[in-house]
């Protein structure tokens, strides 16, 4: 019977359809396994069902000779070695699309909750100290009628860009070419990465993790930008340079970030952490139950095509199927 490792729990009954057919371990624990764990879990299957968190590099891949799939359970797929799993005739696999729209909903939350100062807000009460109204209390940014830029407006950058219409704003957006699509849905405005910087009250990171955009937003950028601004990430963590973030917000070069994702994650930068004005979540942009099922759906989908020898849906190295 052909092995099976999965990293990690999930809501749904979808894992448990799999075991039917194959012989599944799952990682019984709360977390996620460790380094060793995962190389000890991994050794021998023919699927593995990831998370971003996973690492699945050369070693792994060359602990699992009989490794036909490799089905990540997210978007991005930075945490897998792409150009040796296709060497080695691996297909990898994503779950795109499904998380879209929770993920726009947890960039909006971040942008309110920035904005608007929520978190401080709840402290301020909880805390005791709501005494006595005052007009100065807790004042923040408006949202309606502000420019939103979104940089990446790809799925969820556009889902991003549609929320917008109802508040009013105008959106611009930054990507290496124009999304004519995107645009006629969600009335966005191309323009280059200095116009991005300059003219945006909210920036909405939601592009995928390059050689291109590491390290995209540094102390220069922050410069650039607008001193009552407010920068989101729910794209991924390296995007933006932490200790540089923290130094502008300290600085009061931007007003306010929200950041699901971090440079080195679980670590946060320890000056990011001091900062009153910086909201952290811990990437959790997919994080309902209805969209984890969704996912897990569709990456236990993607292991049983590819282990009755169909090809995935998903597919991120196609060109795998040339060398298989
Ligand atoms: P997508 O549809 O592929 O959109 C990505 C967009 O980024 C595209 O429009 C792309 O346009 C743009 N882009 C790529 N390189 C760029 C660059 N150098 N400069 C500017 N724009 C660039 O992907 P998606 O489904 O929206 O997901 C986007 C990312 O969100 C994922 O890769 C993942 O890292 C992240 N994500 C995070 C969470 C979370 O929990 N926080 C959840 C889901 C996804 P061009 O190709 O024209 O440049």
């Amino acid at each position: 019977m052909k092995k099976i490792f999965v990293t990690s729990q999930y809501p749904g009954e979808s894992v448990k359809h799999l075991s039917q057919k194959y012989d599944v371990s799952v990682y019984p624990k709360a977390t996620l396994p460790t380094r060793e764990e995962f190389l000890e879990n991994a050794k021998g299957c023919s699927g593995l069902i990831t998370t971003v968190a996973d690492v699945v590099d050369k070693k792994v891949i060359d602990l699992c000779p009989e490794l036909q799939i490799v089905s990540n359970s997210a978007v991005g797929y930075e945490n897998v070695d792409i150009p040796y799993a296709t060497k080695k005739g691996i297909l990898v696999t994503n779950t795109p699309n499904v998380l879209t729209e929770t993920t726009a909903d947890l960039a909006w939350a971040l942008m309110f909750s920035v904005a608007r100062r929520i978190v401080q807000a709840d402290g301020y009460v909880r805390e005791g100290n709501f005494t006595c109204w005052h007009p100065s209390l807790l004042l923040g940014m408006n949202i309606h009628g502000s420019t939103l830029g979104v940089y990446g407006l790809g799925r969820i950058g556009t889902a991003v860009a549609n929320r917008a219409q109802g508040f009013n704003m105008r959106v611009i957006y930054q990507n290496r070419s124009r999304n004519e699509k995107a645009e006629s849905e969600t009335g966005g405005q191309y323009v280059d990465f200095e116009t991005l910087l300059k003219e945006s009250d909210f920036i909405v990171i939601t592009a995928p993790l390059t050689d291109d955009t590491r390290g995209k937003f540094g102390y220069e950028e922050f410069r650039k930008m607008k001193p009552t601004s407010i920068i989101v990430n729910v794209g991924r963590g390296p995007i933006i340079k932490e200790r540089e973030l923290a130094e502008a917000l300290k600085e009061g070069e931007i007003w306010g970030a929200g950041l699901d994702v971090f440079e080195d994650e679980p670590k946060v930068d320890s000056e990011l952490l001091l900062a009153p004005n910086a909201l952290l979540t811990p990437h959790i942009g997919s994080a309902s139950i209805e969209t984890r099922e969704k996912m897990i759906d569709m990456a236990v989908t993607s292991v049983e095509l590819a282990l009755g020898g169909e090809v995935p849906k998903h597919l991120v190295n196609p060109e795998v199927l040339d060398s298989n």
